[in-house]
């Protein structure tokens, strides 16, 4: 494989195992709770503990619905 094939493998493959990383911190979400019934998925970031709270469409994308604190004090 070249080195521009493998870059280009490396960043495919990296989006499909990327969970998503923090809008706080930048660091790497790990999969909180996943509800396949109603297509939402909670990503908590391993770092800070921010919950992303995401949904799919209808295209079957994951979308960004809102994050939030762990403690909701603010
Ligand atoms: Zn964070």
């Amino acid at each position: 494989m070249t080195e521009v094939g493998k870059t280009l493998h490396d960043s495919l493959f990296g989006q499909k195992l990327a969970a998503g990383k923090c809008k706080n911190c930048d660091y790497p979400l790990e999969v909180h709770e996943i509800d396949f019934k109603r297509n939402r998925k909670i990503l908590k970031c391993q770092r800070c503990g921010l919950f992303h709270y995401y949904k799919k469409d209808i295209v079957g994308k994951w979308r960004l619905q809102k994050v939030a604190k762990p403690d909701f004090q603010g």
